[in-house]
């Protein structure tokens, strides 16, 4: 199991990097999205941007802009919004990414008839699955709720289209969210990646590890017992050391403390 960060889409880059470098990540999920990492700025920073990944031997993810819609009512609109995708894909692809996550729909859910929405969403990820693999990109969806894709329209979308899950342990755990459970008995062989982070048990809130009320240790047990690979903590803080107390917390309930604390010593020798 390796640890990750995203960055804030609302802070400059490369210092996102470096501060995920020095708090000792894994890996980094960037998200390529407005306003400080759109394509655009990616590209005019790459050689920067490549430099900082290098210097921490960091290894990419890439993440969407979870308001850009999949089952968006007008179609000019979503095309416009599908070769947005495809431009952030390029943006990735020119950073070394390998895994593009996407969600489901944010837009209420009643704007239009559920069967248009679900053909909709499915039209889209076929899609967007398409346009990330002609650029060496393997695309992941991800969890959010029932009312934006249920657990029922996954199994339709992955009856139609072999595409693998980012599995988002806090989105399941919402009021409307399904619970971890009940994806992983669908999905567990679909899981390519997973985001971690905390909340009441009703709203979406991207708290600290063990600041919310989802039993952590019981989702972290559930996971090790058939998963070993990236996890995004996706924790949403303005004080970034909620997002380091989160990583240890990782750390110990994966490994325990005691590997956790020859870990620590590994990263900074004492003299
Ligand atoms: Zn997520």
């Amino acid at each position: 199991m390796i640890i990750g960060a995203m960055n804030s889409p609302k802070n400059d880059l490369v210092s996102e990097l470096q501060l995920f470098g020095e708090m000792g990540f894994d890996f980094v999920e960037i998200t390529v999205e407005s306003p400080a990492a759109t394509p655009e700025k990616i590209a005019a920073n790459k050689k920067a941007i490549l430099d900082t990944l290098h210097s921490y031997n960091f290894g990419v993810l890439s993440h969407y802009p979870w308001y850009f819609s999949v089952a968006h009512p007008y179609q000019t609109i979503q095309d416009a919004i599908i070769r947005e995708f495809a431009r952030a894909f390029d943006a990735a692809a020119s950073l070394g990414a390998k895994y593009a996550t996407i969600h489901t729909e944010f837009m209420p859910a009643g704007i239009q008839d559920r069967p248009v929405h679900r053909a909709k969403t499915i039209d889209s990820v076929k899609k967007l699955h398409k346009e990330a693999a002609e650029r060496g990109l393997q695309l992941l969806i991800e969890n959010y709720n029932a009312s934006s894709f249920s657990i029922k329209e996954f199994k339709e979308l992955f009856s139609d289209l072999d595409t693998g899950m980012t599995l988002d342990i806090g989105h399941a755990s919402t009021s409307d969210g399904e619970g971890m459970s009940n994806y992983l008995a669908q999905f567990k062989k679909r899981v390519r990646h997973v985001h971690l982070h905390d909340n009441d048990k009703r709203q979406d809130q991207h708290l600290p590890l063990g600041a919310g009320k989802i039993d952590i240790a019981k989702a972290v047990a559930e996971l090790k017992s058939f998963y070993d690979a990236t996890i995004t903590l996706e924790v949403h803080s303005s004080d970034r050391e909620y997002l380091e107390a989160s990583k240890d917390r990782l750390e110990i309930l994966w490994y325990g403390k005691e590997h956790h604390e020859r870990n620590k010593e590994y990263q900074m020798p004492k003299k």
